[in-house]
């Protein structure tokens, strides 16, 4: 059970602190950690950066080291360590350099740091993130898919360690900013009815459903909206994406399916809603960019500049909301189903949701098969109680395992 109070989004006065505050960045070369970097840069006075991890792209990762001057630079990638530091010498930057998975967790514990943005895409971030929550930094999260996979073990690590979780996936980030700013233990509390969480509908919302069958990987990761991660995009298209902030919303905010309504707004404008019990409906409203939540989430309870241009109301065409269409998705409602099925359900329904994800990216399976392989690995994979991380970690390798055989088997 999340506390909305002090430990997971503590209340205290809305200025900023003048010591500045040590951050890394796990993931700093995909769209999230580009998009953080650019918000800290516009505040030299406020962040310095301690460690900037990535998995593949060192030039970028070299560029991001000559312009922020971390203490350690981290390569999850092992065999890519030479060359960072190839790199890093011919640009004349002499930082640490660390490798493997393990530095990954170190850099997201180590004592001096205050923050973490978890902005690694996928299961490869479980591991660093509970890092950072279980030495209770200030735990600003992107990668949803360490909260879908480890709910409540997740939850229940930063009840221990008081870190303090900030929602930065756009429409958590929204809700956190409707909900009541008083402590409330979950939404029975606080006069709340429900949340409406709202989705684009990607690049398909309007394709026939026969035409999904022929869609390619560059037509599911051009979003209209939102410019993130081939991953995400892909989970975007499939209404995956939904699925999965269903259920970190039900972790995030202590509630069930029931209580959290998904609603199509292609616009992208308003965020996520919160409705009230006397009727009221509070959205967070903006531009689509990612730098809003991440800015709010840097600075919370504090405002701070972030670069997003202001909403002009004048150009805006309309704002739109419709139902989702769960024949054309079925992800979404997999998604629903993974979570009440509760246990090792979300992780297996995850993994092979990446499997699937990747296989669709490589050329190797249609965009229609992603949710039926899912849905396969959901049913063949047991379901488990978890009681620890290792039933995790099991449950994630035996879905992918799973989901390979199934993407082998509807090639052969
Ligand atoms: P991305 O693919 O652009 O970047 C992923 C980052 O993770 C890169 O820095 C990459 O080097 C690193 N990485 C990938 N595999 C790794 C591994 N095995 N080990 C260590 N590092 C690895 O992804 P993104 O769009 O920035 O998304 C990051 C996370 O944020 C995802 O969980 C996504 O769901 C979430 N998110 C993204 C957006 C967005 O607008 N992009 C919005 C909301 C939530
Ligand atoms: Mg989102």
């Amino acid at each position: 059970m999340v506390d909305f109070g002090l430990g997971v989004f503590g209340l205290t006065a809305p200025e900023l602190e003048v010591d500045k505050r040590l951050i890394t960045v796990l993931g700093s070369t995909g769209s999230i950690g580009v998009n953080t970097l650019d918000v800290i840069a516009r505040h030299p006075d406020l962040f310095s950066v301690y460690a900037l991890t990535a998995n593949h792209n060192i030039q970028l990762l070299v560029e991001q080291c000559v312009k922020f001057k971390p203490r350690f630079a981290v390569v999850a990638d092992p065999a890519k360590v030479a060359e960072l530091r190839e790199l890093l010498a011919q640009s004349g930057c002499s930082i640490d350099v660390l490798a493997g998975k393990d530095a990954l967790s170190e850099v997201a514990a180590a004592e001096s740091v205050h923050m973490v943005m978890a902005a690694i895409v996928g299961a490869a971030g479980l591991l660093p993130t509970l890092a950072a929550v279980n030495s209770g930094k200030r735990v600003l999260l992107a990668n949803k898919e360490a909260l879908v996979m480890a709910g409540s073990l997740f939850i229940d690590a930063v009840r221990s360690s008081g870190a303090e979780l900030l929602p930065i996936d756009s429409e958590h980030n929204a809700i956190f900013q409707c909900l009541p700013s008083q402590n409330i233990e979950s939404l029975d509390h606080g006069g709340i009815r429900k949340i409406l969480l709202t989705a684009s509908g990607g690049p398909f919302l309007n394709t026939p459903a026969p035409e999904l069958k022929e869609v390619t990987p560059e037509q599911a990761c051009n979003h209209p909206n939102w410019d993130m991660g081939r991953k995400i995009s892909v989970d975007s298209a499939t209404m995956m994406n939904k699925g999965l902030e269903l259920i970190e919303a039900c972790w995030l905010f202590n509630t069930s399916p029931q209580r959290v309504q998904v609603v199509i707004h292609p616009e992208s404008v308003v965020h996520s809603m919160v409705e009230y019990v006397d009727g009221s409906v509070l959205a967070q409203m903006g531009n689509p960019d990612m730098r809003t939540p991440i800015a709010h989430g840097l600075a919370w309870p504090a405002r701070i500049e972030s670069g997003v241009k202001s909403l002009d109301f004048m150009e805006l065409a309309g704002l739109h909301f419709e139902a989702p269409d769960l024949d054309r998705f079925p992800c979404l409602r997999l998604a629903a189903e993974a979570f009440e099925l509760g246990g090792t359900a979300a992780a297996i329904l995850n993994a092979a949701n990446e499997v699937a994800v990747q296989a669709f990216l490589d050329g190797k399976i249609r965009f229609t098969s992603i949710a039926g392989i899912v849905e396969d690995a959901l049913n063949k994979v047991p379901h488990k109680v978890v009681t620890s991380l290792e039933q995790v970690l099991e449950a994630d390798e035996q879905a992918r395992k799973v989901a390979t055989m199934l993407i082998a088997r509807s090639n052969s």
